[in-house]
């Protein structure tokens, strides 16, 4: 761990004022801008708009007449593909400043910051070919008097809302299959990190993106994004956050009946057998905890061991996470950086000490770390966690790893999916048998086998039962933002209804 004060990247630092993207317009919101402190440098970094209610409503506006009226819809494939992939290389292009946002806006660490936009950068890409292979079917089985034709069309204006955690990364799972679509988008970032969105929107203009067709609105959930949910000239709502406001967003979303994606909380298992390999494991369990400091969907944040190794394999687990650099955001050794406000971190300390009433052991960390500046938290592991404590059930959203055990394979499976969420899952053996038995009966949508938190552009992402509704990425995913249109057509001469076939 290091102690640090303002790092010398910051000494001549001035916050960033960014204003939002409304109908092709760069606009000032009416009142005080939102503040950004800095999780890992306690200092003022980015000031955007606080949106209103009014200010989303004309952005959807904006996005409607774009849609109904627009070009973007009716342009060929290939020339969305071609704006997207330019879209793609000046994303590369500034990959540094939008890495840098990400890092200082949300506490995560800058070298891994980088890996999200090179990651970003391969989805624009991959989302600029599938939109010219978007296409629907054809039946010329139906007899030789019907011709069936099933179009793929833009489903419309779609609302976009996005977390904290990955804010780049996140919105480049939805934005660029919209509009590889020919969706128009109202974008609403978090109210913690918009800065890298709104250098995103810069890029879309500059790329070519047609006023209107893009719109990003700053600002709180409750004033941009409950709107951005119920306007009736919505037709979709694409939204990556918790549970809670998930599940509130398919409500206000029933009112009219929008189409809704969500992707949302994870507690995901991770199951460990004797014979796996076990340095690969212990490798990934650390990875897969401590990784954005735990504020990962997809976090690792509850091993179950068989238990014939589950007390070497925790101390071994605990020697290696003593030595995770727990550290300033901006150094480029750092693996993990800050936690996003000093509220969560209060929450995942109240976790831990639920836990230990409990009765789970706080085998490492389980406190805040001083290091001078903004807020951290210790890489901790709690052992002798019962499948039915909170802290084994819930999303704590930070470093903290949850040891359970096991018997037998099927006592492994109920304890994987005795739990409301199902968005990923890994299991560790080196018998064939074993990984492809868990693989089937874990209730997940994504199962990790032999390894933990891989991903492509080409593989969909997202989650069973609570973990959410529809998938991201994989070559389905601009198919999400369509609707489905039957033309059903007849050939030569038709017998009216009365008259005998
Ligand atoms: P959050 O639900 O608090 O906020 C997400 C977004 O919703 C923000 O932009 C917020 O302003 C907005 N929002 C809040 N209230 C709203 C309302 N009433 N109407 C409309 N929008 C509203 O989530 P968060 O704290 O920003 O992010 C952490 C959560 O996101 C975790 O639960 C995490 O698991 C989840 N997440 C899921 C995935 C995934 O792919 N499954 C990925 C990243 C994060």
């Amino acid at each position: 761990m290091t102690a640090h004060v303002k790092p010398k990247a910051l000494e001549n630092f001035k916050a960033r004022d960014f204003r939002m993207l409304i109908d092709g317009t760069w606009t000032e919101g009416a009142g005080q801008p939102i503040e950004r402190i800095a999780p890992g440098h306690g200092i003022v970094v980015s000031r955007y708009p606080a949106g209103s209610k009014a200010d989303a409503e004309r952005a959807i506006a904006a996005a409607r007449k774009a849609f109904d009226d627009g070009p973007w819809p009716s342009m060929t494939g290939a020339e969305r593909s071609n704006i997207l992939l330019k879209a793609a290389d000046l994303i590369a292009a500034r990959a540094d400043e939008l890495a840098f946002l990400d890092c200082i806006e949300s506490g995560k660490p800058i070298s891994q910051a980088k890996g999200e936009l090179g990651g970003a950068v391969d989805i624009w890409r991959y989302a600029a070919a599938l939109a010219r292979d978007l296409h629907g079917e054809s039946y010329n089985t139906l007899g030789d008097g019907t011709l069936g034709v099933v179009l793929r069309e833009a489903i419309g204006v779609v609302s976009i809302i996005t977390p904290w955690n990955f804010p780049f990364l996140i919105v480049s799972q939805k934005l660029p299959f919209a509009l590889a679509a020919g969706c128009t988008t109202v974008v609403k970032p978090s109210e913690l990190t918009s800065g890298s969105t709104l250098v995103l929107g810069e890029i879309l203009i500059e790329a070519g993106v047609p006023a209107g067709v893009i719109n990003i609105v700053t600002g709180t959930g409750p004033e941009v994004g409950a709107p951005m949910t119920t306007h009736p000239d919505v037709d979709m709502v694409s939204f990556t956050g918790s549970t809670g406001v998930g599940r509130l967003t398919m409500a206000n979303a029933a009112q009219t009946l929008k189409k809704v994606s969500l992707e949302l909380g994870g507690k995901n298992p991770q199951i460990v057998f004797p014979d796996a390999d076990l340095d690969a494991f212990i490798d990934a369990a650390v990875f897969g905890a401590y990784f954005n400091a735990g504020e990962c969907c997809n976090a690792g944040s509850r091993l179950i061991l068989h238990t014939s190794i589950a007390a070497d394999v925790t101390a071994r687990i605990a020697d290696l996470a003593k030595k995770v650099k727990v550290g300033d955001p901006l150094d480029p050794t750092t693996q993990v950086g800050a936690i996003i406000t000093p509220q969560h971190l209060a929450k995942i300390g109240a976790y831990v000490d639920g836990a230990a009433k409990a009765g789970a052991l706080v085998a490492l960390g389980g406190a805040a770390l001083d290091l001078g500046l903004g807020q951290f938290m210790a890489p901790t592991i709690l052992s002798g966690v019962r499948p039915d404590m909170a802290v084994a059930r819930e999303e704590v959203f930070g470093p903290v790893l949850s040891v359970l055990t096991f018997e037998t394979t099927e006592e492994a499976i109920r304890i994987a999916n005795a739990i409301d969420y199902g968005l990923s899952a890994g299991v560790w053996s080196r018998d064939f048998d074993t990984c492809l038995t868990i693989g089937r009966k874990v209730r997940a949508g994504t199962i990790w086998m032999n390894t933990f938190m891989d991903g492509a552009s080409e593989l969909p992402f997202g989650g069973y039962r609570q973990s959410g509704l529809g998938r991201e990425l994989g070559r389905h995913a601009v198919e999400d933002y369509t609707e489905t249109k039957t033309l059903n057509m007849h050939i030569g001469a038709r017998t009216g209804w009365w008259m005998p076939r």
